[in-house]
């Protein structure tokens, strides 16, 4: 099932995408839904993120060829922070390069969307809380994640956690291509089988430490090859069996 968040004419809602129509649902894919209304062509709606999460965690060099690259060891146990949901943009919406910063990367990253209110989820139960998964770009701020120490303003500016374009359940992810495309070009290549820490790994240690909220999206790592980017570029970021998460990078001046 592909859930997408969408507007049209004002209207914000919920839909499960089929083929070129978009049926509406109610209240929402967090539980029990109904369908409601007549079925929208896709053309008629704009895509949005597809949820808005309360928060994002987002775990820092897990895959080890992006560790090495920029010169760090693995974490023997998942780095995780925040990324705030102010910095949540959906598939189209333009990246804004802050004035703050010389140096703004793409990182192409498989996202879990988390279906129900949880916390200290074990292992084998992983599956029960999870909704299902879409494509993010943890857009990185690279000088300042290096001179600030903390991350939060390096990964946090506004804009900087595109999302999208579909939530898809019934998906199994421990073994999905994704490449990332600069300006068509491809840049990052990987497979979520290289994960140091997989799937059920990161939500049980993520819900170790954090009440999980349906809607709340965790972030998985980044591949080898992340770069910079500059106003004008596009980065389209694929994973097989969901979609294509295509963002414009802008400067505001
Ligand atoms: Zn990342």
């Amino acid at each position: 099932m592909r859930i997408v968040r969408y507007s049209r004419q004002g209207d914000v809602g919920f839909g499960i995408l089929e083929g070129d129509t978009v049926a509406s649902i109610g209240p929402h894919p967090f539980g029990a839904f109904e369908y409601t209304g007549e079925p929208l062509e896709a053309g008629q709606v704009r895509l949005l993120a597809p949820v808005l999460p309360s928060k994002v965690v987002a775990v820092g060099r897990n895959y080890a060829e992006h560790a090495a690259e920029m010169g760090n060891d693995v974490p023997a146990e998942p780095l995780l922070f925040f990324k705030p949901n102010t910095s949540v943009i959906g598939p189209g919406d333009p990246i804004v390069l802050p004035r703050q910063s010389n140096e703004v990367h793409y990182e192409g990253e498989l996202a879990i969307v988390i279906g129900r209110l949880c916390k200290d989820v074990p292992l084998e139960r992983v599956s029960e809380v999870v909704l299902g998964y879409t494509i993010a770009n943890d857009v990185t701020a690279r000088d300042l994640q290096k001179s600030d120490g903390q991350w939060a303003r390096a990964k946090g500016f506004d804009t900087f956690c595109p999302l999208g374009p579909y939530l898809v359940t019934d998906l199994d992810a421990g073994d999905l291509k994704l490449t990332t495309r600069l300006n068509g070009k491809i840049v990052q290549d990987g497979r979520t089988s290289q994960l140091i820490h997989d799937i059920p790994a990161l939500v049980a240690y993520v819900s170790a430490a954090f009440t999980l909220l349906p809607g709340d999206v965790i972030l998985t790592g980044t591949p080898a090859g992340v770069g910079p980017i500059a106003k004008g570029d596009r980065v389209d970021i694929e994973i097989e069996g969901i979609g294509t998460l295509s963002n414009p990078v802008v400067t505001l001046d």
